[in-house]
């Protein structure tokens, strides 16, 4: 890379960032200037409107079409005071991102003329032409259309020109087509059940919210680089690409200094969070070179999701003004770390209580521990299901690479809680459970330490780790619409809640006290669990893999084999018996995951193939024939000692030969894999087809990373990770 074109790109990054001021004030007073929220709300309708939608939102209550005209009316104001010209329906359909089809305002006005126009109807339904968007079958089978319809719990707002309203995605006889629709049941699944067991505490409770805070993890590359690269425009990664020497072994990346051009990038990304009301709140290096991460203040699952899926459509535009590509894929790069985004989960009770804390009293505590081993419960019952929740092709490369959770679901709980639980099992039934230091030391007592001195602990190699108040769910992609692992981790702790609460109510029925019946059905649950699915050592280890196995935990690494749990008879049980997902819906779903695995890994294979043909190749038979050349002539000027001269052009010559042709063998079996993968008809074959031959790309990429090796740097075809990994 030239010096001066990293100053060409500078100076593009410097007049970008000049056409984006920072706004004028205070960050908390332009949060959420984009968003149609509660303050704007009240500017924009009037009393009876308002409450009306607030008894929506809050309530759950339906909304009529007068109301809806009301909101939209409104809206429109607003929204034409942001110069705004269109609205779009913004929805998660099953592709792993967002989508919109932007209407203008405009209409006839009757006479001849033009007016704008966003009425209750456009506000409240859409019929998107939707036929291309992945449903498994569901519409081909029964409706064609689907629609959508507004989701009034998660706050429209602005981008650009388009006033986007947050929806969900379902087809005309009610399947979900997207990840809202079963989001919002799961979150409803879950509060229910968490409600019914709060009230053995205290009868106030009457909602329980679900909270996510995602830590969202990124590469950055230059633009200009990114664009010489096929395989990182076509797939998100690159599919070779030899070691840069320096890396990430000086772990000098990490918390380090931010580069000033991506200081730059992440001011004008974080502004524009805020505007659009996400927190923003943390920003710094990660561990791999050109690795970054940023994190929000946790909310309610259902907007945090939303959020996050809104801001990485937004960083990949701002990334472009500052000259940068923005890398969302969980590894695009071997050899170092890949990027995932721990999901931070909490329940929380409108009565302010932090269900995974510890409270004030033995009560509270009590109650604490209920949810703690509750949720531990179904992890260990559906850990199969957490871990297809987050199994994709991308994430896979991610998954066991000694740099993120292995693909085994069990939980860190730190030596506190791992104590708490054990002595619990050993108490009599009305023992309290108290917050030591309060008392005077008593050995008959189950205390918990004020201080969680443990759960600051940071022991990353597990995928599901308990951090003083809430669990980090790890093993999330970094691409990933966090949904899919919300709905399966919400779901499966709403069917172990109503199940524990099952069983205390039998205890209740027979005249047991409550304490003593939440005791009673918490220890068998505290047994089964605390050797199983609980494990606070190194995930990463060999010794791991194999102690899971004995345990019998599931780890399993296949990601179509991983995908099929969700048709198990328990998932389909769990899932048809709280009203997230009904057997058609899992299947169709399955569908299309297992199409769309197919399809990424046969564009990897693809970009592998023709990369490695029409770039490697030729650029390695070019070096090699100037070397032949070379070595010719030294033959007729140096007839006598051309041999010993010329054995390093030799060695090469050799080389270059031996890979080609090694290149050649490999790509060729591979073509002929996919001649046979593509005529499978069955979805879930094919991927296991494709599944074989993702894992053959490690062998082709070998040979083409040791020529990058040997082959003059001024012949190579595309920027190398030396350059790709490093901003100035
Ligand atoms: P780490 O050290 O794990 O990188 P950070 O503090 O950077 O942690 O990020 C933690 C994330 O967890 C933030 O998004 C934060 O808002 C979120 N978080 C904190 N408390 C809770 C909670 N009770 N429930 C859900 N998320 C939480
Ligand atoms: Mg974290």
């Amino acid at each position: 890379m030239s010096k001066l074109r990293f100053d060409a790109i500078e100076a593009a990054f410097k007049k970008r960032a000049a056409e984006y001021p920072i706004p004028e004030g205070r960050p908390s007073e332009y949060f959420g200037e984009l968003v149609f929220n509660r303050e704007k709300m009240q500017k924009y309708l009037d009393a009876k409107t308002l409450h009306s939608l607030l008894d929506c939102i809050d309530n759950g209550k339906p909304l009529d079409l007068e109301v809806a005209d009301g909101v939209a009316a409104g809206m429109k104001q607003w929204a034409m005071e942001h110069g705004v010209t269109h609205c779009s329906h913004w929805f998660q359909p099953l592709t792993e991102s967002t989508a919109e089809k932007h209407d203008s305002f405009m209409e006839y006005d009757g006479k001849g003329g033009m007016i704008e126009t966003f009425e209750g109807k456009n506000l409240v339904q859409q019929e998107p032409d939707a036929s291309s968007f992945p449903s498994g079958g569901i519409r081909a089978t029964f409706e064609a259309r689907g629609y959508t319809a507004w989701d009034p719990t998660s706050p429209v707002f602005i981008l650009d020109d388009c006033l986007c309203i947050p929806t969900v995605f379902i087809s005309y006889t009610g399947e979900a087509l997207d990840y809202k629709a079963p989001l919002k049941k799961a979150l409803k699944a879950v509060n229910k059940a968490a409600v019914s067991v709060c009230q053995l505490f205290d009868p106030e409770v009457n909602r329980v919210q679900v909270n996510l805070g995602w830590e969202q993890e990124y590469f950055l590359v230059d633009d200009n680089l990114y664009s010489a690269r096929p395989d990182l425009i076509t797939t998100g990664r690159t599919l070779m690409g030899h070691g840069s020497s320096k890396n990430q072994q000086m772990d000098d990346h990490y918390f380090g200094q931010i580069p000033s051009r991506v200081q730059a990038f992440m001011k004008d990304l974080e502004i524009m969070g805020l505007r659009l009301g996400i927190p923003m709140k943390t920003r710094h290096n990660e561990v791999a070179p050109n690795q970054f991460e940023f994190a929000p203040i946790y909310g309610e699952c259902n907007l945090a999701v939303d959020q996050n899926m809104l801001i990485m459509g937004v960083m990949k535009r701002v990334a472009r003004r500052h000259g940068f590509r923005v890398l969302l894929h969980e590894k695009p790069f071997e050899g170092i770390n890949g990027s995932g985004k721990h999901n931070n989960w909490s329940l929380q009770t409108n009565t302010g209580v932090m269900l995974f804390a510890p409270g004030k009293d033995p009560m509270s505590n009590l109650q604490f521990v209920t949810f703690f081993v509750n949720a531990l419960e179904a992890l260990r019952r559906h850990g199969s299901l957490l871990k297809a929740s987050i199994a994709s092709a991308t994430n896979a490369h991610r998954l066991g690479g000694n740099e993120a959770p292995p693909a085994i679901i069990s939980a860190f709980l730190g030596r506190t809680m791992t104590e708490v639980l054990r002595k619990l099992l050993t108490v009599p039934d009305d023992t309290d459970i108290v917050i030591a230091g309060k008392h005077k030391y008593d050995l008959g007592l189950v205390e918990i330490p004020q201080i969680f001195i443990d759960n600051t602990d940071r022991n990353r190699t597990s995928p599901f780790a308990f951090t003083g108040n809430r669990f980090e769910f790890r093993a999330v992609g970094s691409k990933a619409n966090c949904a899919s692992a919300m709905i399966a981790l919400n779901s499966i702790v709403a069917e172990q809640l109503n199940d524990f609460k099952a069983e205390v109510d039998q205890e209740l029925a027979k005249g047991t006290d409550v304490k003593i019946a939440v005791m009673r059905t918490l220890k068998p649950i505290i047994a089964r669990i605390i050797d199983t699915v609980c494990f606070d050592g190194n995930g990463y280890s060999e010794e791991w893999q194999k102690e899971a196995q004995r345990r019998g935990l599931d780890v399993e690494r296949c990601v179509p084999k991983m995908i099929l749990e969700y048709v198990k008879p328990d998932s389909v049980e769990m899932f048809s018996k709280l009203g997230v997902f009904s057997l058609q819906e899992l299947q169709a779903r399955n569908e299309v995951k297992f199409e769309t695995y197919a399809k990424l890994i046969q564009i990897e294979a693809r970009v592998l193939g023709d990369l490695a043909i029409n770039h490697i190749i030729p650029a390695a038979m070019s070096y090699q024939s100037q070397l032949l050349k070379n070595v010719a002539m030294m033959k007729s000027l140096f007839p006598s000692t051309w041999e010993s001269l010329s054995a390093p052009e030799i060695a090469i010559i050799k080389k270059i030969a031996a890979y080609n042709s090694d290149i050649k063998v490999k790509v060729d079996a591979m073509v002929d894999k996919r001649k046979v993968a593509n005529k499978i008809d069955d979805a879930y074959q094919k991927a296991l087809a494709y599944y074989e031959i993702a894992e053959s790309f490690h062998a082709i990429r070998r040979p083409i990373d040791k020529l990058e090796e040997i082959c003059d740097d001024n012949i190579w075809p595309m920027p190398k990770y030396r350059e790709l990994l490093w901003i100035r």
